[in-house]
């Protein structure tokens, strides 16, 4: 990053917008509100907490695609007049201070940004408040990051639901009655009076990746990029969403999950956009149900304010806390690198290793095999996610693996649990994606990539013999579980 090189402000308003996961001019709603006045000077910060990002299990995939499309992000401000000035400090107990001192020492008047429901960064924004309060210098929190606020989805008694079917319910009826409506980007500002920062190619400190390449190539930045995306899924798989999202051979869902957790797009773009193709194109129930993905995401988003315990990685059913997990290194290692011997376990974890991102059927199987047939800690392979996933999301992340712990959100009992053989059979039926990632398997026909020693160890196969005996794992952790619950 160059040396900082601020100008002082002779302006008689300055209002600053905060820019977080939220990285996009379209339909953000603090940015908007900051530019309502059109002689106000306004500044984008962005704060670089690097030790904070390591603090959280940020993943490298996940810093460089956010700071590429920051880079994206501050050309497109350019255009505006908006300046963007990047704020670097290790983590949040020195960046508050930082903040208050840049925004005194630029006459701010008003800081606008959205609203963090995760406990930490709640803690770091009251902080900042009151320091800005302390300096007469006003606060703004709007929210964003769900379709509908966290919050206004409750039972009848006032409750937040627990369970995602009747929330969802409320949550489409809700919808039904108040059309969401998109902020259009702001229009060009007066001349701003500060200098932008001049971003470096990568984020600084950043190890350069060897999969880079491959990265820039599969998450291209950009909102423009973003919208191209959700265009042409809307158009072309949205139909086929509900037959299609099982099967990871298939490009079948979105992989908008980098966007949206990264803020190049925000939800309610996702749900306009599919709303208008389904008014406009017949036989559209597809989009239905890649509707209700979006609602889970609210869902997990709803369950983080309503029991903030889950964001201190404590289970949503607090007695499952008492499940004496296993702490088997050796097992965890295996499953990490994808030498399980299940093909679609390692399959899934080398495309997640591979690419920074894993179909959803394939994180709800090597979450269950983890949990359930290696008993081991789901806080371990949430974390393990947080530190490869390009699309890492402290509610999305911390609900799907507590599902697949079942001690979550999971409506069925803990009496679910995969069988990894069968589950391979049905959504890679044909053993295409295990051939993609496991290509020492990839001569094998159909029948027997799933299962290769099925009969037996071949030893003319370099893969490895399953870890655990399904059929064992699975009655250790039913009586694990079973012995929690009273008779
Ligand atoms: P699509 O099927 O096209 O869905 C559209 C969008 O809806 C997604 O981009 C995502 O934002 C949202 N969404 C879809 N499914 C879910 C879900 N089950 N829960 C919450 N939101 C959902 N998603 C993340 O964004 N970040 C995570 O860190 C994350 N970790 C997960 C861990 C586990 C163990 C499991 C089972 C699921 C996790 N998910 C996470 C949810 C889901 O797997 C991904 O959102 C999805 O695979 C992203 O692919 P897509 O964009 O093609 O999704």
């Amino acid at each position: 990053m160059a040396p900082r090189a601020w100008s002082r402000l002779v302006v008689a308003e300055h209002r600053v917008v905060w820019l977080r996961n939220d990285l996009r001019l379209a339909d953000h709603p603090a940015l908007h509100r900051a530019c309502d006045d059109s002689q106000a000077q306004v500044t984008a910060l962005y704060a670089y907490t690097p030790g904070q990002w390591r603090q959280h299990d940020m993943s490298l995939v996940r810093q460089d695609f956010e700071w590429r499309q920051l880079r994206a992000l501050a050309t497109s401000l350019a255009e505006l007049n908006i300046a963007l000035v990047v704020i670097e400090a290790n983590d949040y107990a020195t960046l508050v201070p930082e903040i208050v001192a840049w925004c005194q020492s630029h006459q701010v008047s008003a800081l606008y940004a959205h609203e963090a429901y995760e406990l930490n960064e709640q803690a770091r924004d009251k902080h900042l408040q009151q320091g800005l309060h302390a300096q007469g210098i006003a606060t703004h929190w709007l929210h964003d990051s769900c379709i509908i606020t966290p919050g206004q989805v409750l039972t009848g008694d006032g409750r937040f639901y627990t369970v995602f079917t009747p929330f969802k319910r409320n949550w489409l009826a809700q919808l039904a009655a108040h059309q969401v409506q998109l902020l259009p980007p702001p229009s060009k500002r007066p001349a701003p009076a500060i200098q932008s920062t001049a971003l470096s190619a990568s984020a600084p400190g950043l190890a350069r990746d060897a999969r880079q390449p491959l990265l820039d190539t599969l998450w291209p930045v950009g909102e423009r990029e973003a919208h191209k995306r959700l265009a042409q899924f809307i158009a072309d798989d949205g139909r086929r969403y509900k037959d299609q999202r099982d099967f990871p051979a298939i490009n079948g869902t979105s992989t908008l999950s980098p966007y949206l957790a990264a803020g190049v797009l925000s939800a309610r773009q996702c749900l306009v956009a599919a709303e208008q193709h389904k008014r406009h194109h017949a036989d559209q129930q597809g989009l239905d149900t890649w509707i209700s993905e979006l609602c889970w995401r609210d869902f997990y988003k709803h369950i983080l304010t309503g029991f903030p315990h889950v964001c201190r990685h404590q289970a949503f059913k607090r007695d499952t806390d008492r499940l004496p997990w296993s702490t088997h290194e050796a097992h965890f290692a295996a499953w990490c690198a994808g030498q399980t011997g299940f093909p679609i376990v390692d399959a899934a974890m080398r495309q997640l290793n591979e690419t920074g991102w894993m179909h959803n059927r394939l994180r709800m199987i090597v979450a269950m095999f983890l949990t359930k047939d290696l008993f081991i800690d789901w806080r371990l392979g949430e974390r393990y996610f947080m530190q490869q996933l390009i699309d890492g999301d402290l509610s999305a992340n911390n609900g799907g693996w507590q599902w697949s712990a079942s001690t979550g959100n999971d409506a069925a009992p803990y009496f679910r649990i995969f069988n990894p053989f069968l589950q391979s059979k049905k959504c890679d039926p044909d053993g295409a994606f295990i051939r993609q990632f496991v290509p020492e398997l990839a001569h094998l026909d159909a029948k027997r990539i799933h299962e290769p020693h099925a009969k037996g160890r071949d030893v003319r196969l370099a893969y490895p013999l399953p870890i655990v005996d399904h059929g064992k794992a699975r009655l250790d952790t039913l009586a694990y579980f079973k012995a929690l619950t009273p008779p």
